[in-house]
């Protein structure tokens, strides 16, 4: 809960959480010309954590490259102030949230008058789906909306006007009684998640939607893709997934800096593999929460301390 926290750093400074406020004309807020990112700070016996940063940083830059917006700070900058709201606040663990955005000044479509803004909040939060979820795996609903395609808007930048799409895709799922959804591109071919990338596994080998399928450049889908290789499973990460090959899947699982490694135990009602967890689903879990708990040594490079 967001008791715990009582700063947000703000173009530059720490402001109090009540007071970093924008103007209601923001052109972020009519137009979504925003950038965000979503991170996760993991608690370990070196303290706090965070998980590939560096990517995290550089996608927020290249995100705000379409939409030709130049963020004020440096990744240094950017950096400094995200350690010190969660030394300040004294997590052990948190979510870190940075955005940037065309702030306030004529209305309209063109941002060019408009500064841009910046802004890092973080605050704990657990399990994106309910701990539940991360072992029992969640039932899922194919939306009826599809994925924006990348020849309409840039669907590898992280940018916040994109998310109304996430938002209808799971809000429309759960109206039905599902945790999460699973959406289409505009081919009809598997994209991912809300929030989330998606993988399949199918006798023994491990498939995800290829970038050219309207997807974010997850970031825990990379990992997971290196994780699983240096397991020793072959992953097609370059391939289309027809909606049908979901329902003969032996195991899905969702990937993402919030969702984590989540599995998904139904498709629209249809039972995946036998209706839980998966081994492999497992054996890439287990492997990716000992990493990012450091309990291995294995891939340091990762991580920054704070
Ligand atoms: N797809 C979408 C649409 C997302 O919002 C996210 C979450 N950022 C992901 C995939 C997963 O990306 P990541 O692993 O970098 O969090």
């Amino acid at each position: 809960d967001e008791m715990d926290v009582d700063t947000i750093w703000m173009d530059g400074e720490f402001v109090d959480w009540d007071d970093a406020q924008v103007h209601v004309l923001t052109h972020g807020l009519h137009y979504g010309s925003g950038v965000f990112e979503g991170a996760r700070c993991y608690d370990t016996e070196e303290g706090p954590a965070i998980f590939r940063w560096e990517e995290h940083l550089e996608r927020l830059f290249q995100s705000a490259k379409p939409y030709e917006m130049d963020i004020d700070y440096t990744k240094e900058e950017l950096t400094e102030a995200t350690k010190a709201l969660i030394q300040r606040q004294e997590l052990p663990s948190c979510y870190i949230r940075p955005v940037a955005f065309y702030g306030y000044n004529s209305l309209g479509v063109s941002p060019a008058d408009c500064p841009t803004r910046t802004a890092i909040a973080v605050w704990p939060w657990g399990a994106y789906l309910g701990e539940e979820a991360l072992e029992e795996g969640i039932d899922v609903m194919i939306s009826s909306w599809r994925k924006h395609a990348s020849s309409q808007v840039p669907t590898n930048a992280k940018t916040t006007g994109l998310y109304v799409n996430s938002m209808l895709a799971g809000e429309e799922a759960r109206r039905n009684g599902y945790a999460e959804a699973l959406v289409l591109n505009k081919e009809g071919n598997v994209a991912e998640g809300p929030g989330e990338n998606v993988f399949l596994v199918r006798d023994g080998e491990i498939y995800t939607p290829g970038l050219s399928e309207s997807i974010l450049d997850g970031i825990t889908r990379d990992s997971v893709i290196e994780i699983a290789e240096d397991l020793g499973y072959t992953v097609h990460d370059n391939v289309s997934i027809s909606r049908g090959e979901l329902n003969t899947a032996d195991e899905l699982f969702f990937t993402g800096s919030a969702a984590e490694v989540t599995p998904i135990r139904k498709i629209d009602n249809v039972v995946i593999g036998d209706g839980s967890r998966g081994p492999i689903t497992e054996d890439i879990q287990s492997r990716f929460f000992d990493i990012v708990e450091r309990k291995t040594d294995a891939y340091d490079e990762w991580f920054e301390y704070v």
